[in-house]
């Protein structure tokens, strides 16, 4: 009876930066999947209740947290995937709700579909009368936009994957996307197999410059090598993201896979991390 779960905030952690309330919001988040999943709940729901409360925390550049792009409106991504069955849903350039992970979720649950962007998703979250933020200059809080550090580089998406006690695996990502970006820019976030990836192997959540991680793929990247290169978490983790910084990128990602091993490799000067496992692993960091 094992389980495993990890959580970031985000590939954007600026050197000599300090971190401490979002190491410390992520350790009491820590606290609670450990004990939803210790009690037998699924990991779809701990995915999404995990990514829900950090989007909410405004400690990152996802939810209440996101920056504008390039004309100052709010365009947010997410996405969630069920490893099990291979369910996923996704919405991209969202505007005006509270939590996109839900409604990424609804998106699996509720529709034939995978992904809902821009109008469609906003009435589609509507119809179903989610949260919604009203006035935007009000909502978003930008925790650090005074700051050096994330305002700048603008890269601090919000993930987590989870292996249940059945074994079953699932991943969220959720993120406002990177700074200034043009209006309807996608990145890797909703874009199921580049930013976020589950199935019975392994699941993935990605941080970083997202058009390189769809162009590598990154995600699903990490599952096809423990599959047909056999390797192990840590070298397909490994390998996925060497691959994405021979295109000229950068970030990191959280992996989990069916055995409760966990891996959480990045190439940027940080990556806001946490992960613990049912044989009593706990950490929770921002550097390396
Ligand atoms: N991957 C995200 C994007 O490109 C940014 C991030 O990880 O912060 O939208």
């Amino acid at each position: 009876m094992s389980w495993a779960l990890a959580l970031h905030g985000g590939a954007g952690a600026m050197a000599r930066e300090r971190y401490e309330c979002e190491e410390a919001h992520m350790r009491s988040l820590l606290d609670q999947g450990a004990d939803m999943l210790s009690r037998g709940r699924n990991a779809v729901d701990v995915v999404t209740e995990m990514v829900e409360a950090l989007e909410a925390s405004g400690f990152h550049v996802a939810g209440k947290g996101a920056g504008p792009n390039a004309i100052g409106e709010y365009e947010l991504d997410a996405s969630i995937m069920d490893g099990k069955a291979r369910a996923a849903g996704a919405v991209a350039a969202l505007q005006g709700f509270v939590s996109p992970v839900r409604i990424a979720r609804a998106v699996m649950e509720d529709t034939p579909h995978v992904m809902l962007a821009g109008k469609g998703a906003a009435a589609f979250a509507r119809a179903r009368e989610f949260p919604e933020i009203g006035d935007p200059a009000a909502y978003y809080t930008p925790a650090r936009s005074g700051l050096p550090g994330e305002g700048k580089t603008g890269v601090g998406t919000v993930g987590c994957v989870a292996r249940d006690l059945i074994g079953n695996l699932a991943a969220a990502t959720s993120t406002g996307g990177t700074k200034g970006k043009l209006p309807g820019r996608v990145g890797d976030s909703p874009i199921i197999g580049a930013g976020c990836w589950a199935d019975k192997r392994v699941a993935i959540s990605c941080t970083g410059l997202g058009e390189f991680f769809i162009r590598a793929n990154v995600a699903a990247d990490v599952s096809a090598r423990i599959a047909y290169a056999k390797q192990s978490l840590a070298e397909a983790a490994q390998g996925a993201l060497d691959d994405m910084v021979k295109l000229g990128g950068d970030g990191g990602l959280i992996a989990v896979d069916a055995q409760c091993n966990i891996a959480t490799p990045f190439t940027s000067p940080g990556m806001k991390r946490a992960w613990a496992t049912s044989a009593g692993i706990k950490e929770v960091k921002t550097f390396r």
